[in-house]
C-alpha cells in the first residue's frame, strides 16, 4: 500500500496539511496502489455564483493592470514552479500515476509556458490597417477579455492549467480553474504555488485565480455562466460535447482540447531504429494516456512485418510497474474502469479481426493499481474500435501500399489531434504535411510530447481550439478594429454620399 506518511510527506512539501484535507466527500485515491489518500470537501454548486462574482471583481481591477506587470505575476509563478519542481513533480506521480522523469516533465512543462507567457506580456500586438479615407488610421487592439473558465482532465493534471493560467493572466483575464475529480490534489498544490507568487507580487486582486474542487456539475456551472466568456475545456470529446453547445448556445467563447487518435505513417525509406523508439515511446508513454498517444501505426507492407517484430520484442522487455521506481517507464493506468475499458476493446478488436500481443494485466506491479502490459494488434483493416480512442496504451497496426491510401487511413478517423510519417523521402514527407487533416503534423519525430512554442490543438472531434504558444493567445482576448478620423471632414466607406 501507499505509505500514507510518504504520502503526507510529499503533500506537506507541496504546501498542503493531509490532516485538513479530510472529512470530505471527495475521496481522492492514488492509481499507484488504489489507496485513498484524501477525502477533500467540495465546492456546493450553490457557490458557483459567489465564485464567477469573485472573479468578475478581480477582473475589472486586474484588467487595469499594465500587461508586462501581469506578466511580473507570472514570471513569479515561474520562479515558485521552479523551487518547487521536485515536490509538485513528485504529487503528480502520487495523484497521476506517471513516472518520477514525466511529472517532473510535467513541471517543466509549466515553468516553459509561464517563461513564454511572461514574455508575451510585452507583446500582445495589435496591426495598423491601411484606411481608405483620408486623414484616417485603422487599427486592430486586443483586450482582456472577462472571467476565463479552465477545466482540465486527469491525465495532464497540471500543465493543462498552466497553458491557459500563464497566457489568461498575461491578456488580463482572471481565471476560475475547475480541476479532474480524479486529480484535485495537485490542483490544491498549484493554488499554493500561485499564492506565493501573488505575496511577492504584492497587490493583485483577491479572486484572480480560483480552484473549485468537484465534478462535472461545477463544470456545469460554469458552462452556463454567460459571466465567463470563455471555457477552455479539456477532456473527452463526450465531454466536449455538451460543453461546446452550451457556450455556444449563449455566445460565449470555448477552446475545446477533446480526444485524439493519433497515427504514424512509417514509410519504405524510414529510419527504422528511429521509428523504433518514437513508437515506444509515444504508445506506451504515461501508459497511453496522452491524448497525443500513438494509437494507430500505418507501415508500408514492406516493413510492416519487421516493425511488429522488433516492436514485440522491445514491449516484451519494457519495465511495467511502480511509477515511483527509477526503473520503470509504465505506470499504472488512472483506475480499474480504464483497465476494463481497454480489456474491452482488445475483445472487440479480436472480433474485428485483430490479432493481440500483451494486453494482459501486468504482474510484477503493486496491489490495488491498474497496471497493464502495453498491447499491439495487427489489424486487417480501420475497424470501428480502431477509429475510437481509447486511452490505454493499445497501437493498432495497418498496413499499406501507396502514400494516398497511407494518408486516407491516417485522416479516416473522426479524431484530429497528432499525426506523423516516418521517411526520409522529402516529396513524401512535404506532402504528407500538406494533406494530414490534424491540428499537429509531424516528420521523423512521433506524434506526442510537444513543446509550448507551438500553438497544440485538433480538429474534428478533438475540438478544434488551440492553446499554449504561437498566437494561441488572441483566444483569451477581444479583439477591437478602430478607426481614428484625424482630417476635418467625414468621408464615407465606399463612396456612399450621405449630405446633411
Ligand atoms: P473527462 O471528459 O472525463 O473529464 C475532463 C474534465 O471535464 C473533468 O474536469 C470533468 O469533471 C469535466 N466534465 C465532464 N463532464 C462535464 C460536463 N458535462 N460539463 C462540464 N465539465 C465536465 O476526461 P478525462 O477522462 O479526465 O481525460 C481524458 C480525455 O481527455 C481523453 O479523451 C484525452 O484525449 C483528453 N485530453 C485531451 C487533451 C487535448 O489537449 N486535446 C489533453 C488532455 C486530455
Amino acid at each position: 500500500m501507499t505509505d500514507l506518511s510518504a504520502a503526507a510527506e510529499i503533500l506537506a512539501a507541496c504546501g498542503l496539511d493531509a490532516a485538513t484535507l479530510n472529512g470530505g466527500t471527495l475521496a481522492v485515491h492514488s492509481p499507484i496502489d488504489g489507496a485513498e489518500i484524501a477525502r477533500l470537501a467540495e465546492t456546493p454548486a450553490a457557490e458557483m455564483h459567489a465564485v464567477i462574482a469573485r472573479s468578475q471583481t478581480a477582473f475589472a481591477a486586474w484588467k487595469t493592470v499594465s500587461a508586462p506587470r501581469r506578466g511580473e505575476l507570472v514570471r513569479l509563478l515561474g520562479e515558485e514552479l521552479r523551487a518547487s519542481k521536485d515536490a509538485l513533480g513528485a504529487l503528480v506521480t502520487l495523484e497521476a500515476g506517471k513516472i518520477v522523469s514525466e511529472g517532473l516533465g510535467e513541471v517543466q512543462e509549466m515553468i516553459d509556458i509561464c517563461d513564454f507567457a511572461t514574455g508575451l506580456s510585452r507583446q500582445l500586438y495589435g496591426l495598423t490597417i491601411a484606411s481608405e479615407r483620408p486623414g484616417h488610421v485603422m487599427r486592430e487592439t486586443w483586450h482582456p477579455m472577462g472571467p476565463c473558465a479552465v477545466i482540465t482532465a486527469f491525465n495532464f493534471p497540471v500543465a493543462v492549467w498552466s497553458w491557459n493560467a500563464a497566457l489568461a493572466l498575461v491578456c488580463g483575464d482572471s481565471v476560475i480553474w475547475k480541476p479532474s475529480e480524479k486529480t484535485p490534489l495537485t490542483a490544491l498544490a498549484c493554488a499554493r504555488i500561485f499564492e506565493r507568487a501573488l505575496a511577492r507580487f504584492g497587490d493583485a486582486p483577491e479572486g484572480l485565480m480560483q480552484v473549485v474542487i468537484g465534478g462535472a456539475e461545477l463544470g456545469a456551472a460554469l458552462t452556463a455562466s454567460a459571466e465567463v466568456p470563455i471555457v477552455s475545456a479539456t477532456g473527452s470529446t463526450r465531454m466536449g460535447r455538451i460543453v461546446g453547445p452550451e457556450v455556444a448556445k449563449r455566445f460565449g467563447r470555448s477552446i475545446l482540447e477533446l480526444g485524439g487518435n493519433n497515427a504514424m505513417i512509417v514509410a519504405p525509406s524510414a529510419d527504422l531504429d528511429m521509428a523504433v523508439r518514437a513508437i515506444v515511446f509515444s504508445a506506451v508513454g504515461t501508459a497511453g494516456q496522452r491524448c497525443t498517444s500513438l494509437r494507430r501505426l500505418i507501415a508500408h507492407h514492406s516493413i510492416r512485418e519487421q516493425l511488429v517484430e522488433r516492436l514485440t520484442r522491445a514491449y516484451a522487455s519494457l519495465p511495467v510497474g511502480d511509477p515511483r521506481k527509477g526503473t520503470t517507464l509504465v505506470g499504472p493506468l488512472i483506475d480499474a474502469g480504464a483497465r476494463a475499458r481497454m480489456q474491452a476493446a482488445l475483445e472487440q478488436a479480436k472480433a474485428e479481426g485483430g490479432i493481440v500481443h500483451g494486453g494482459k494485466a501486468a504482474t510484477n506491479a503493486p496491489q490495488g493499481g491498474a497496471y497493464v502490459e502495453p498491447a499491439i494488434v495487427e489489424m486487417p483493416a480501420q475497424t470501428a474500435v480502431v477509429r475510437e480512442e481509447t486511452f490505454a496504451p493499445i497501437l493498432y497496426v495497418m498496413g499499406y501500399e501507396t502514400l494516398d491510401e497511407a494518408i486516407a487511413l491516417q485522416n479516416g478517423v473522426p479524431q484530429g489531434l497528432s499525426s506523423c510519417i516516418f521517411t526520409l523521402n522529402l516529396r513524401e514527407a512535404e506532402d504528407f504535411l500538406q494533406r494530414s487533416d490534424c491540428g499537429i503534423a509531424n516528420v521523423n519525430i512521433g506524434p506526442s510530447g510537444a513543446e509550448i512554442g507551438g500553438a497544440f490543438g485538433g480538429e474534428k472531434e478533438t475540438g478544434g481550439g488551440r492553446e499554449s504558444g504561437s498566437d494561441a493567445w488572441k483566444g483569451y482576448m477581444r479583439r477591437a478594429t478602430n478607426t481614428v478620423n484625424y482630417s476635418a471632414s467625414l468621408p464615407l466607406a465606399q463612396g456612399v454620399k450621405f449630405d446633411v
